[in-house]
């Protein structure tokens, strides 16, 4: 089931998030709802706070071309980061079309926990890592915005104010 998106501004997207207990049917069909809305908006990534649930689960997948390959982390923590940094071209589902530069460690090493209850860790690097990092912030309540300047961020939040007004309008 395709689930609406907070557009920033939302207190749920402001809200550190809480860890995920258990691994219940109802955080399974969060997840897959999940991917299913990623996927239909189109992204990459999506965090439980940007479908109003504000628990510690992300959902990616950042191939653009050939088979799909969507994972699902429940309570992921970036574990290590590396010195070396890259800049990527950052968007948000929650603040569309709206993008900017954002710089990040390039390679972070994650731990989280997987529908099974697994415990996984994996290296990301590329748009993975760019895209897992941007994921987890929004779970502490942090936005791609939130590395810019005042003013470019002001410009921004303006800017999703009007486009929520517009479309409480024409419903
Ligand atoms: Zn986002």
């Amino acid at each position: 089931m395709i689930r609406p998106i907070l557009i920033h501004p939302d207190p749920r997207l402001k809200k550190v998030c809480d860890p995920v207990a258990e691994i219940t049917s109802e955080i399974r069909r969060l997840a897959e709802d999940m991917l299913e809305t990623m996927y239909d908006a189109p992204g990459i990534g999506l965090a439980a706070p940007q479908v109003g649930v504000t628990k510690r689960l992300i959902v990616m997948d950042c191939i653009k071309e050939g088979p799909p390959e969507p994972i699902v982390l429940v309570n992921p923590q970036v574990i290590w980061g590396s010195e070396e940094l890259s800049t990527y071209e950052e968007g948000c589902l929650s603040i569309p079309d709206q993008y900017a530069d954002v710089k990040r460690p390039a390679e972070v090493q994650v731990r989280w926990t997987d529908l099974e209850g697994q415990p996984q860790e994996r290296q990301f690097a590329g748009l993975w890592a760019t895209c897992v990092q941007h994921e987890i912030d929004h779970l502490d309540g942090k936005l791609f915005i939130d590395y810019l300047g005042p003013l470019k961020r002001q410009m921004i939040t303006r800017k999703m104010e009007k486009l929520k007004r517009e479309r409480a309008r024409t419903g």
